[in-house]
């Protein structure tokens, strides 16, 4: 592995020592799963123009066209499963080092893998809303595709188009999402800034305020970052799947130290 090893136990002492510990994490954590960054080469923004599809306007204009976008990225998010970054973010979880995760990803992925307190910046893809308030889940809605029933699917209530509860381009953060993560990152002592470019605002300002409370910033991520340099304390470049388990591996290393007699 190409990560710098005395970062590696440098950033392992901070977030074995810190109680208030948080990570942000993007599509890099879920790339290993099999879901390509959307803005990446062969992503889904390739072919599907954002501006045509992923904007809450194009989906008031013609749910149907921005349904087969939909369509397709639900047969991705079907196919994939949690990796090792996600499965190491739970652990650290489980090992009372790791508060809560905050994340753009809409793939369900970090819950999957175990964790418990998962704030979804962007909304949750398994889940569809409609606008009188009903919520179906995303499989149900595929069972009823199987069964040979409409497409775009409609909501059993009011008959309007459901919506994948995602968050698309002209619409705003949840409103809750947004205050917990606001809150969450006042004052940490790590911020964990994994497979993310924080370019995208208002995710960008999460570790800002981290930073600009005291909190210390960590990025994982394969490539600099608008935070190496500048916000990120430490910058560890690797797939999150190989960094995180290594990370967290030492994490888990000096907390059995410390627990062990001498
Ligand atoms: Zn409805």
């Amino acid at each position: 592995m190409t990560v710098d090893e005395r970062t590696l136990d440098q950033v392992a002492r901070l977030v074995a020592g810190g109680r208030r510990n948080v990570a942000f994490t993007g599509a890099g954590v879920s790339v290993e799963s099999g879901i390509p960054d959307f803005r990446s080469a062969g992503g889904l923004w390739e072919r599907f123009d954002p501006a045509d599809y992923a904007t809450i306007e194009a989906f008031r204009r013609d749910p149907a066209k921005v349904w087969q976008m939909y369509r397709e990225m639900g047969e991705l998010l079907d196919r994939a499963e949690p990796n090792a970054a996600h499965r190491a973010l739970a652990r650290l979880e489980d090992l009372g080092r790791l508060e809560a995760i905050i994340t753009q990803n809409i793939d369900n992925l970090h819950q999957e893998a175990g964790s418990r307190r998962v704030i979804e910046f962007h909304g949750n893809a398994r889940r569809l809303v409609c606008s009188c308030g009903r919520v179906e889940s995303a499989a149900e809605v595929k069972r009823r595709w199987a069964a040979g029933e409409d497409f775009p699917p409609r909501c059993r209530s009011c008959g309007a188009v459901l919506k994948p509860d995602v968050v698309l381009f002209g619409e705003p953060v949840p409103q809750e999402a947004s205050r917990e993560a606001m809150r969450l990152v006042q004052h940490p002592d790590v911020l964990l800034a994994v497979g993310t470019s924080a370019v995208v605002a208002p995710a960008s300002y999460l570790p800002v305020v981290a930073s600009k409370t005291g909190g210390t910033i960590v990025e994982i991520n394969v490539e600099r970052t608008d935070l190496t340099g500048t916000y990120a304390a430490y910058s560890l470049f690797g797939p999150a799947g190989e960094v995180m388990p290594a990370l967290v591996e030492r994490v888990e290393g000096l907390l059995e130290r410390d627990r062990s007699p001498t």
